[in-house]
């Protein structure tokens, strides 16, 4: 057999039936998991689990909709011009949020350090190739945050070989502000713990003529929030898209002025010579993030609030008559902003430590995963959770509670 015959043989046999697989109609998120037939977790010893605990990284964030992976799925069939897809998809979703423009990143960080890069290098492509060497670059190399927003993403940041300036008081930013100062940077998820409001923030930015950025990463819902910050005046807002959004877990947005995104674009594949060449976003997320994004505009938020409130009730109806045992239905204010169920208990009453009833859940079948803070406490949210799966939450904690009992 020629060379060429063998290749050809070869790229038949294993691939071929992948991409039968990967082009059959998927119907459900469940079937999302199987190739074919396959169940590739169970192949490879992957435990999968219900998450009663939310949409965290680690954990793979949240499942995609169905709508989604149709059009991840369509999308995978042609070829197009990246830069072409990445404008027309801008458009659109710039108008369904109120911004000058907007770009599909690969998540909300990468968000954060492309558009810090398009502040720092505007259009100048020798700059561009220079990032992150700020020394002797002629660019900008300071970004402002209040002490209170430092939670470790401001690595967004440094990534662009900026340094960061931590401030307290409008007056600490009115004295940290110099000539290498690029952007004022607020984290919304913090924005309690600093005493610098949003209006004030913008209006500091205004003052200065420095761009200003806000990171919404887990602030939907409210739904609003994906206009609120740019009818407010911020010049560019980050999102995540895998997480409420139940687009693409690789994918997030950067929105706001046309000229610094068009910038942050510079150092963006396809081009090379880049700090962002390796945040790769491929027409299918671009794509999956669109209709996710549409999809949780045109979504009835009051009828899914409703469904995640009757699925915690259900887990805290099960629990509640344990003696020893108090339960609290509280919605944060800030940040994954979902109906939460916290549960504490009575270690005489109950002999379980958080850690044994976590591993006693995530050892069980199904697997279960909930959140541990502190000594028997647990907290459940049900937002990622698939329909159905809180009556198993229900029941096995019901159990495992039962067991722990002290007599
Ligand atoms: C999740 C998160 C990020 C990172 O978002 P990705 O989409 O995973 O890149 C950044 N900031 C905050 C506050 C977050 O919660």
């Amino acid at each position: 057999m020629k060379r060429r015959e063998i290749l050809k043989g070869i790229s038949l046999l294993p691939f071929g039936t992948g991409i039968v697989a990967a082009v059959a109609p998927l119907t459900t998120a469940k079937a999302a998991g199987k190739a074919n037939g396959r169940n590739l977790f169970s192949e490879l010893g992957v435990r999968t689990f219900i998450n009663a605990a939310g949409t965290y990284t680690a954990m793979t964030g949240s499942l995609m909709r169905d709508e989604v992976i149709e059009a991840i799925q369509s999308a995978s069939r042609d070829f197009c011009m990246l830069d072409e897809l990445q404008d027309k998809v801008g458009e659109k979703i710039a108008s369904l949020v109120h911004s000058e423009s907007a770009v599909v990143t690969a998540g909300c960080f990468s968000a954060m350090t492309l558009g810090l890069a398009g502040v720092l290098t505007g259009m100048d492509q020798k700059k561009v190739e220079m990032l992150p060497n700020l020394d002797g670059s002629g660019m900008k190399s300071e970004v402002i945050i209040q002490n209170g927003h430092n939670i470790g993403y401001s690595h967004a940041l440094t990534n662009t070989g900026c340094k960061i300036i931590f401030v307290e008081t409008i007056a600490d930013v009115e004295k940290a502000i110099n000539e290498k100062t690029a952007l004022l940077w607020f984290l919304n998820v913090q924005s309690d713990k600093g005493s610098i409001t949003h209006e004030q923030w913008v209006a500091l930015g205004k003052k200065f003529h420095i761009p200003t950025m806000i990171d919404i990463a887990a602030d939907v819902p409210p739904v609003s929030n994906l206009w609120k910050f740019h009818d407010m005046g911020f010049d560019l807002v980050c999102i995540s898209g895998g997480k409420a959004m139940r687009g693409p877990q690789s994918a997030g947005l950067l929105m706001g002025r046309k000229d610094l995104i068009a910038a942050a674009r510079l150092s963006m594949p396809p081009r090379g010579s880049t700090i962002g060449r390796g945040m790769k976003v491929n027409k299918e997320e671009i794509l999956g993030m669109y209709v996710a994004l549409e999809h949780f505009i045109h979504n009835d938020h009051e009828k899914e609030w409703k469904e995640w409130e009757s699925r915690i009730s259900t887990i805290e109806r099960a629990v509640k008559p344990f003696k020893g045992l108090t339960t609290e239905v509280k919605v944060p204010t800030l940040g994954n902003v979902t109906p939460t169920l916290h549960i504490t208990w009575d270690s005489t009453a109950i002999k379980h430590t958080t850690k044994t009833l976590q591993e006693n859940l995530r050892n069980g079948n199904p697997s279960i995963e909930v959140i541990g803070n502190g000594d028997n406490h647990i907290t459940i949210t049900a937002w990622v959770m698939k329909a159905g799966d809180e009556k198993i939450v229900a029941s096995r904690l019901k159990e495992e509670f039962t067991k722990a009992i002290s007599v």
